[in-house]
């Protein structure tokens, strides 16, 4: 699914739709920022690893904003094919007409093409990027009889959470090889009260008793709990709080009954929130 409609274009720039004029509030964790921009300067394929909620979709954004290109994310699902990438033909009134998919019209006219979760994807669009990450930079349209070269402003970005692969589900070494890695985590404790704060409106002090809320709760990963609580789940149950909802209520809301169904570590993570709010 693409984030803004590419009707929402206008023929003389394709990509208006897919511009930010306002700077995404990213919070640089160590030295990301100045590593993405020397790999954008060699037009090099990036991926962002780490596990959900902690930033990488944010730090993209952000990125897309400070080098001043436009940003085309799509979000990858199992049903996704190679087509609903890179394009295919409608009919209309006028008879059968060729409609770019998110990838081509990123590679056409020159912004960041941004797969998120590409590995949820069939294995059918790895074909199709692969030869856009070496040094062709090549997109070819079978269907359109087109071999599209790659903008000079394109690059490909790829997210991936290596919390979820399995044997089933994982990129190849043919893809990963292709691509510089940089690796995303929650943030620090004093960077994530400072992130909490910002995104949810509570103040510093509230932000720091999510926080270690939430760091309580990752320490349970592994031990009844598949996935650590997300940055995203704490700025959610600020929100709440933010709204007048008590904190404990929005604790449970936002951090404890999402995550979990097992009765034993609700009880585990309802008595963490006790010991803060
Ligand atoms: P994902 O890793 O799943 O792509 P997101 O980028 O959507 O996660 O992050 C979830 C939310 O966490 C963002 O909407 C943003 O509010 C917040 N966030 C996480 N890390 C940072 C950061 N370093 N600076 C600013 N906001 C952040």
């Amino acid at each position: 699914s693409l984030d803004t409609p590419p009707s929402a274009g206008s023929s003389s720039d394709p990509l208006s739709a897919y511009r930010t004029t306002h700077e995404p509030f990213y919070r640089p964790v160590a030295d990301e920022v100045e590593l993405f921009e020397a790999a954008y300067g060699a037009r090099m394929p990036v991926m962002v690893k780490g596990p959900t909620g902690c930033g990488k979709t944010r730090f993209i954004e952000h990125m897309a904003w400070r080098l001043n290109r436009p940003l085309v994310t799509v979000a990858c699902h199992e049903d996704m094919t190679a087509s609903d990438l890179i394009g295919r033909f409608l009919l209309d009134a006028q008879g059968t007409r060729w409609q770019d998919g998110p990838l081509t019209l990123a590679a056409r006219h020159g912004a960041i093409c941004y797969l998120d979760e590409v590995v949820e994807a069939r294995q059918d669009t790895t074909v199709v990027i692969h030869p856009l990450t070496d040094a062709r930079r090549l997109l070819p349209l079978e269907k359109k009889g087109e071999l599209l070269h790659a903008h000079p402003d394109f690059v490909l970005v790829i997210s991936y959470n290596p919390g979820y692969q399995s044997l089933m589900k994982d990129l190849k070494q043919s893809t990963k090889q292709r691509f510089a890695a940089l690796d995303f985590g929650y943030p620090e404790h004093a960077l994530e009260v400072e992130i909490v704060a910002h995104e949810s409106g509570v103040d510093a002090e509230t932000a720091g008793r999510l926080v270690h809320i939430g760091e309580r709760a990752r320490n349970l990963k592994g031990h009844g709990l598949d996935e650590g609580l997300s940055t995203r789940m704490l700025i959610y149950a600020g929100t709440l709080i933010a709204r007048g909802v008590a904190p404990a209520a929005a604790c449970r809301m936002a951090l404890v009954r999402p995550i979990t169904d097992d009765a034993d570590m609700r009880d585990v993570l309802d008595a963490a929130v006790g010991t803060y709010f």
